[in-house]
């Protein structure tokens, strides 16, 4: 008996450490990537531009006059926009080197066959103006070790790129990604006893939204109200974006709202939901705007601007949810 457990204990002693020894190894030729080009002597597209600055600023809200007139400057975040080689891509030798796209092979190869981009970090050293012609390179700055997240275990992979306004430098904009191997799906939970189906999820409930959810269950809508300067805010918040204050208060929604904008649910599916369903951004007569569902009608006789009113939708022994019903006419 001993004997076996000391060999068992042994092999598997030597599987943890030649997994070790391959995951050192992976790391060593995943680094050697680290100060290789990833985009060498790239050229924008179009010079910048008072087109492209006007239809940022208007998808963005952006209403700095410093982007308007003649002596207007690109929006400092436009920065990776003007390198970017759009829908028809780069041409010419423009653009990717092939060690970025050796790098990502490598990382397939290591099972890490998903990607996700995680955030960018960009500096500013001149303003960009229309005319000036951008120029760039980008160089694979780090590659992480292995790290565990939600999604799956990967590494993190860092470049940085260079851009240049009529040669002189305007800007670092540092991009990350995650390549991973996703997670093993998770093996679905026990179904709970004397229910049928899948249960829809329950509301993560916390200190700053517990006021709505104790108004749910007295079959009240209730919004927070700023006492400084009178806001209302929805979804509930620790504090007002109007004016900061951490004051509130709350009124009671009067349960008529309009359909401000929907979609209609096709996929991917849900356990619980049976699509297609309507999910709706609601503005309630207070202005506020909450997502829910629509009931009383089909998903495709949902409409903007359909008239609808509060009830609250028994799902099953543990749950009650704020819905609206499509009111009759
Ligand atoms: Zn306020």
């Amino acid at each position: 008996m001993s004997t076996d457990r000391t060999t068992a204990d042994r092999t598997t002693t030597a599987d943890a450490s030649e997994a070790a020894a391959q995951e050192v190894e992976l790391l060593r030729r995943l680094r050697a990537f680290e100060g290789r080009p990833a985009a060498t002597a790239g050229r924008g597209k179009d010079p910048v531009n008072a087109p492209m600055i006007r239809h940022w600023c208007e998808a963005m809200g952006d209403t700095n006059p410093a982007y308007t007139g003649p002596d207007a400057i690109a929006p400092p975040t436009m920065l990776q926009a003007w390198t970017m080689g759009g829908l028809s891509g780069h041409t010419g030798h423009t653009g990717r080197s092939p060690a970025y796209d050796e790098l990502l092979a490598l990382l397939d190869g290591a099972g890490c066959t998903s990607v996700v981009a995680t955030d960018c970090e960009q500096e500013y050293l001149r303003p960009l103006r229309p005319g000036d012609e951008v120029t760039f390179d980008a160089v694979i700055e780090s590659v992480s070790p292995r790290k565990t997240t939600r999604l799956g275990t990967g590494h993190f992979v860092t470049t940085r790129m260079d851009v240049r306004a009529n040669g002189e430098p305007a800007g670092t904009h540092r991009f990350r990604i995650l390549k991973y191997a996703p997670a093993a799906k998770r093996p679905a939970p026990p179904k709970p006893a004397g229910t049928a189906g899948p249960q829809r999820p329950r509301p993560v409930v916390n200190r700053d939204n517990q006021g709505f959810w104790d108004g749910v269950r007295d079959h009240r809508l209730l919004i927070q109200r700023c006492t400084a300067c009178a806001t209302l805010r929805f979804p509930w918040l620790p504090g007002c974006n109007a004016c900061s204050s951490p004051d509130w208060d709350t009124v009671e929604a009067s349960g008529a709202g309009t359909v401000f904008s929907y979609v209609v649910m096709h996929h991917p599916p849900f356990p619980a939901f049976d699509p297609p369903y309507a999910v709706a951004l609601v503005e309630l007569a207070e202005g506020v705007r909450m997502i829910s569902n629509i009931t009383g009608v089909p998903y495709d006789k949902v409409r903007i601007g359909l008239p609808v009113r509060l009830e609250f939708l028994r799902v099953d022994d543990t749950l009650e949810l704020p819905v609206f019903r499509a009111e009759a006419g």
